[in-house]
């Protein structure tokens, strides 16, 4: 990712959005993005940040977990420890409470559907269980992977995380910035 990107990416914008806002093309916002001119640093600079004031670490947390699937991974297995559910447990839904350290994560056993158009989906139709987890259960839960499977908990050891969502290309992935792509935990202590 260029530095111009990158910028873009701290306020919280992707080039398409920009170039949308701007009312140039994908194609001219990326131009500018790889050949950044004076002009185009002071517009950057001028743009609203989209994250406001709210970059707590539960607010960006809340948000990462529906486009991280190995966050949801860490805490679903939380959830399921302190439960004491059984592994085919799966989370549903997640809520931030005010106060921004805790969830409520609701869960349960879901059932495949064998037919029908939802055909492969799995479905919730079984009792609900509640659990509250804190953002320091899903550190600790981070820190026990590492320990003991020496990959990095931010990826999973695949090295590469979700960058973004798009809507023809589906997802998008870069380089897990934990680990700098290695896949593997960090040597040393943070
Ligand atoms: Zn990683």
């Amino acid at each position: 990712m260029n530095h111009y990107t990158q910028k873009a990416r701290e306020k919280g914008w992707t080039l398409q959005a920009l170039a949308h806002r701007w009312g140039i093309s994908d194609r001219s916002a990326r131009k500018t993005a790889s050949y950044p001119k004076m002009r185009d640093w002071d517009a950057l600079a001028g743009v609203p940040s989209r994250f406001g004031l709210k970059k707590e670490a539960g607010f960006l947390f809340f948000h990462a977990l529906f486009i991280q699937p190995s966050l949801r991974i860490h805490l679903e297995s939380v959830a399921r420890k302190k439960l004491e559910a059984p592994d085919a447990w799966r989370i549903l839904r997640w809520e931030l409470l005010s106060g921004g350290e805790e969830l409520v994560v609701d869960g349960g056993i879901p059932r495949d559907i064998r037919w029908g158009r939802a055909k492969g989906r799995i479905l919730f139709d079984g009792p609900l269980t509640r659990i509250l987890v804190s953002l320091s259960d899903v550190r600790k839960e981070v820190a026990n992977y590492e320990a003991q499977t020496g990959l990095c908990g931010g990826c999973l050891g695949a090295g590469r995380i979700t960058d973004y969502w798009d809507i023809t290309e589906g997802e998008v992935l870069r380089d897990c910035p934990k680990c700098k792509g290695t896949g593997n935990k960090k040597d040393g202590p943070d």
